[in-house]
């Protein structure tokens, strides 16, 4: 008796090389092959009368054989022609055969043939069927379900899989499937399978435009359990984080209130809400994981350091980390900005820091005297330790690479509050899927008085229509960023695509001051540059992407970007971030390089369209899949066996349904489930 979970090599005549082509593409036993869908069906349940076959069309035919004929071309060819009672005609056409082949086409015999209508000079026509021959007592080719087509890997023909499927199949008719999910899915679903049947073999007659829509309701409960599997195991790493111990901080309102007082503006109200959310995670005793959404410019900084007046309040220190040296060097700047005045110390670690500088710092983290410190990785090498640390908060550029991260928190005593900032929003149905082990805090307000930037796409050969639009913007006193967007290894190359706009920019806009910043000066001049743009002494600033993220100059209502075909949605949508902070109107053109492909086209329509970047991250989503969104080694979200986060995102909620009932269910059930649907080098991805 064979069980779904022996290995693919239990099936007779499956040897050890082929078993090894299935592990590659995801199937080591029965059960896996039983996951392995069709990806489209025949229909072979009847015969089509020629009269009614269209050009096309698949279908079986059964008719009598007239003739044969071999054409001697240089290809040669066998022509078999074929006739019903009616004398309607269809000749099949073989561009290879063999002799065998030949004498079995017998005048006068019935055969079926199985293949797609094509219209020919003398009419309808079929290549190479699939065919048998009736009277000559080959089995027939009419079937009474529909004739799944699998997925193939190299190496495996489509007879191999169909017989090896309907080994699994056989065995799972002998097995009895009651575990907790079928329990609770049971009174509104139909069962896994029943489901699995109708999708390997479904019924004549059965809706196969559901089907391939992925509508049909046995897919759906597929689809269901699947997401549902993903969200438990998510759920589960969620729960155990919740059973270790963190520090309570109390809540103090002395910090934070001398920091509203200094600031010109007012919090809004989703920030406050945010921070709300935060400090009650901060005053439990489990360690806060949560995820800090909001658009560019939303203001996640202030919220951020809300955050970590209340562990300097209870005396504990915070990490602070970019992802990049640039981006760590900015926050350096705003969070001092902030907490200057508030008397709290500032570290900052970076690898471009010199032997001495790095031990002065490493000192002031060690002894306490460091209630801040900012950094890269670096704050996460041997040679650091801290005091007392007790808040970690992660500042995520593009890619929501959240996970890898979470394990950089051993250097507490206890485990850490932390905080995780998205440069860009993250979907929703990828919130609820990707990321249903974090908790979620959404800025979905901008500041009042933001306008709305309006986003033009021209073609780099109307350069000199945009020098004269500099031209214009100078007069009326604004700052225009120019942003060089080569995407070169090197920040050499970087640096020298921009050097050219640069004297290209410099011969066109006499009178008016350019200069250039990239990666390639150092640390001294770029901050020179930067102020001096922020003062306005500068009128056009031309960049490499380094000024991305952080710039903060209200005055600047004009940006260029260049070759902006060349890069994702999220990061152009990021830089254009850098224009409309302040209460002007504000112009962001994107110039491409002709001819557009169809996805460039598209992703610069979406941002000319749409200024919100929830829906710009719906897009991309949509465009591109979990997959690169994510990036590759996430989640395994990314792989899924039948669902798709994009096409079955209206599945979600009832999936989290599931799954919140499945954490009643025993570790048993639990397993059996999170087995059934994810590789178990995946399910952990979150404990590494
Ligand atoms: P992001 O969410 O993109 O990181 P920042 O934190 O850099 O946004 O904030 C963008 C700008 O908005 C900063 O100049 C900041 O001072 C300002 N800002 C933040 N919150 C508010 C607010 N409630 N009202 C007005 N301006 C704000
Ligand atoms: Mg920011």
């Amino acid at each position: 008796m064979s069980s779904l979970s022996d290995p693919v090599i239990s099936i007779n005549g499956l040897g050890g090389k082929t078993s090894e082509r299935l592990n590659q593409i995801g199937i080591y036993s029965l059960e896996n092959l039983l996951f392995h869908l069709p990806n489209r069906y025949q229909d072979k349940t009847q015969i089509t009368p020629l009269s009614a076959a269209k050009v096309d069309d698949e279908i079986l035919v059964e008719l009598s054989i007239d003739r044969l004929e071999e054409v001697p071309t240089r290809q040669r060819q066998l022509l078999c022609y074929l006739s019903d009672n009616n004398n309607q005609k269809l000749l099949i056409r073989f561009f290879h055969f063999n002799q065998y082949q030949k004498q079995a086409f017998v005048r006068g015999e019935y055969i079926q043939c199985f293949g797609e209508i094509k219209i020919g000079r003398s009419g309808l026509e079929m290549h190479h069927p699939e065919y048998r021959l009736i009277s000559q007592e080959q089995t027939p080719l009419l079937d009474s379900t529909l004739t799944p087509v699998y997925p193939l890997t190299a190496g495996i023909t489509q007879n191999k899989i169909k017989l090896w499927v309907g080994h699994a199949l056989e065995t799972l008719r002998a097995t009895v499937i009651n575990d907790y999910f079928e329990r609770i899915a049971k009174t509104t679903m139909p069962n896994l399978k029943d489901s699995l049947y109708l999708l390997h073999h479904p019924r004549k007659g059965e809706d196969l435009t559901s089907i391939s829509n992925f509508k049909h309701i046995a897919q759906q409960r597929l689809i269901i359990e699947e997401l549902a599997a993903h969200q438990l195991n998510l759920l589960l790493i969620k729960a155990r984080r919740k059973t270790q111990k963190s520090s309570i901080f109390s809540i103090h309102d002395n910090l934070p209130n001398q920091l509203m007082e200094s600031l010109d503006f007012r919090l809004t109200s989703a920030q406050l809400r945010c921070i709300g959310e935060i400090n009650q995670d901060m005053s439990s005793p489990q360690p806060m994981l949560r995820l800090l959404q909001g658009d560019v410019g939303s203001g996640k900084t202030i919220v951020a350091v809300f955050t970590l007046l209340q562990a300097v309040g209870n005396n504990f220190q915070t990490a602070i980390m970019a992802p990049t040296e640039i981006l760590a060097q900015q926050h350096l700047q705003s969070f001092t900005s902030y907490l200057d005045h508030l008397g709290i110390k500032v570290a900052f670690l970076s690898g471009s820091q010199n032997t001495e500088e790095r031990r002065m710092q490493i000192n002031l983290i060690a002894s306490g005297k460091a209630q801040i410190v900012i950094g890269t990785h670096a704050l996460f090498q041997e040679s650091v330790s801290f005091n007392n640390l007790g808040l970690v908060i992660i500042d995520e550029q593009h890619k929501f690479g959240v996970h890898q991260r979470l394990s950089l928190v051993q250097k507490a005593k206890k485990v850490p509050h932390q905080l995780v900032m998205t440069a860009t929003p993250i979907p929703r149905s990828l919130t609820m899927s990707a990321y249903a082990d974090l908790d979620t805090s959404v800025i979905d307000e901008l500041p009042p008085g933001r306008q709305k930037i309006e986003t033009i796409a021209l073609s780099n050969n109307r350069r000199d229509e945009v020098v004269e639009r500099i031209k214009k913007v100078c007069t009326e006193g604004k700052q225009i960023y120019w942003v060089c967007t080569l995407i070169e290894e090197s920040e050499e190359l970087r640096a020298e695509s921009a050097e050219k706009t640069y004297s290209y920019l410099s011969k066109k806009l006499e009178g008016i001051k350019v200069v250039m910043i990239h990666g390639r000066l150092n640390k001294v001049e770029k901050e020179i540059i930067i102020q001096d743009f922020a003062n306005g002494k500068i009128n056009v600033l031309v960049a490499t992407t380094v000024i991305e993220v952080g710039l903060n100059v209200l005055n600047a209502s004009l940006m260029i970007v260049e070759n902006a075909e060349r890069l994702g949605l999220a990061q152009l949508h990021q830089l254009r971030g850098r224009v409309g902070r302040g209460s002007e109107k504000s112009v962001c053109v994107l110039m491409y390089q002709s001819p557009l492909s169809d996805s460039a086209k598209q992703r610069l329509d979406i941002l000319r369209h749409s200024n919100d970047g929830f829906v710009i991250a719906q897009k991309d989503l949509e465009l591109r899949g979990p997959g690169e969104v994510l990036g590759t080694q996430q989640t395994g979200i990314a792989d899924m066996k039948i669902a798709s986060i994009v096409r079955d995102a209206y599945l979600l909620k009832q999936a989290g349904y599931y799954a919140s009932q499945m954490l009643e269910a025993g570790d048993k059930d639990q397993h059996s489930l999170i087995n059934r649907w994810i590789d178990s080098d995946k399910s952990h991805y979150a404990n590494a």
